[in-house]
């Protein structure tokens, strides 16, 4: 926690701007969820030519999406509804995919880790296996549009589609990086946390490990202490959420014992999760108990940009003001961030470097 001896919050002390020229790192964000309003409209322009005589349904999808920051959260689960039928096709998965990723470079973000559940469409022909080809092939031609930011893929289970699906999607995601692929670089576990047992996905996500796949698992989003023990005895490498982990929270202390033991980076999505009422406020984000009571490895997330209208500069913003941090506590988060990336010694020294390198220059502009 920052001292507050200038007797300003962190929002007057701390510009906006700041938030934004910062590099910044963002390792959980759903690509559907990620999408911006303007490729929506393009995605609906898309299917209203393709498919016509769909225009009651465009004009539904338009008045949700044009409300931007104003839409209740009603609206924001409304807009799942919406954007699966838009994103139904190999062309749409590389059209989202790209635009994402132009939007994180926009906000400066140089190192994105992405992910989604490969969805096949007997429709239009699209496989679970194309699909991951066409979020792959984004991520190639992005390199030329925005050579600033590197991107990896996380493919993701989604738990309502049962363990068989996640076996399928754990030998996929196999098979592309045995080929030698390193854009796929890990396994997520997300959707209803209701959704079947974890112990179902146990031996998919314990394939994924023998692999060499990295486990980033949606982990006590709600209370339940018996579902959250059976995903840490995995020792994941990375938690999303973790709301409910501490027994303040519905967890339980040996839950915690396990986190801090094995230091595994908690990602933190606060906007989701007050959007979502998972977490009733801001003050009240478990980022509190783990981040400034315990100083644990923590990474700041949007979870799903589009969706809940927010980038990760505002994130970064939200979270300063609420807990008071100094400008050189938010850079250090960004900067710790690198250390729980799905990549290798090397690529992190040399996002280090970036790093080191854009400080000089934010430092010589402030002077
Ligand atoms: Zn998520």
């Amino acid at each position: 926690m920052a001292d507050t001896d200038s007797g300003k919050t962190a929002e007057e002390r701390i510009p906006f701007n700041y938030f934004k020229k910062i590099p910044k790192i963002e390792l959980h964000a759903h690509i559907n969820g990620s999408i911006s309003s303007e490729t929506i409209k393009k995605l609906i322009q898309r299917k209203s030519t393709k498919e016509k005589g769909q225009n009651n349904v465009v004009s539904q999808w338009e008045t949700t999406i044009l409300k931007g920051d104003e839409k209740n959260l009603d609206e924001c689960f409304k807009m799942w509804d919406f954007i699966y039928p838009l994103v139904d096709d190999t062309e749409a998965v590389f059209l989202v995919t790209k635009s994402v990723i132009e939007d994180f470079a926009q906000d400066n973000v140089r190192y994105l880790e992405l992910r989604s559940t490969p969805r096949a469409n007997p429709k239009t022909g699209m496989t679970k296996e194309s699909y991951i080809e066409a979020v792959l092939a984004a991520i190639e031609e992005a390199k030329t549009t925005v050579p600033d930011i590197t991107v990896r893929f996380i493919a993701a289970i989604n738990r309502k589609y049962g363990p068989a699906d996640a076996l399928h999607t754990v030998q996929l995601a196999s098979a592309i990086k045995a080929k030698g692929n390193g854009t796929i670089v890990g396994i997520d576990l997300s959707g209803d946390p209701k959704a079947n047992k974890s112990t179902d996905f146990v031996p998919a996500l314990k394939l994924a490990k023998d692999n060499g796949l990295k486990l980033a698992l949606h982990i006590a989003e709600v209370p339940d202490i018996n579902e959250t023990r059976v995903l840490l005895s995995l020792i994941p490498d990375r938690i999303g959420h973790g709301t409910c982990i501490h027994p303040e929270n519905g967890g339980a202390d040996d839950l915690v014992k396990i986190v801090e033991k094995h230091l595994i980076p908690i990602e933190l999505c606060l906007t989701s999760n007050v959007k979502t009422k998972t977490v009733p406020s801001y003050t009240e984000h478990h980022m509190d108990y783990w981040y400034n009571g315990k100083k644990h490895p923590c990474i700041v997330c949007t979870d799903d940009k589009g969706v809940f209208s927010i980038t990760l500069s505002e994130e970064y913003s939200i979270m300063a003001k609420t807990f008071n941090l100094t400008e050189e506590e938010v850079w250090d988060l960004t900067l710790n961030s690198i250390d729980y990336i799905f990549e290798n010694d090397s690529v992190k020294n040399a996002l280090k470097e970036t790093w080191k390198a854009e400080k000089q220059k934010i430092m010589s502009v402030n002077k």
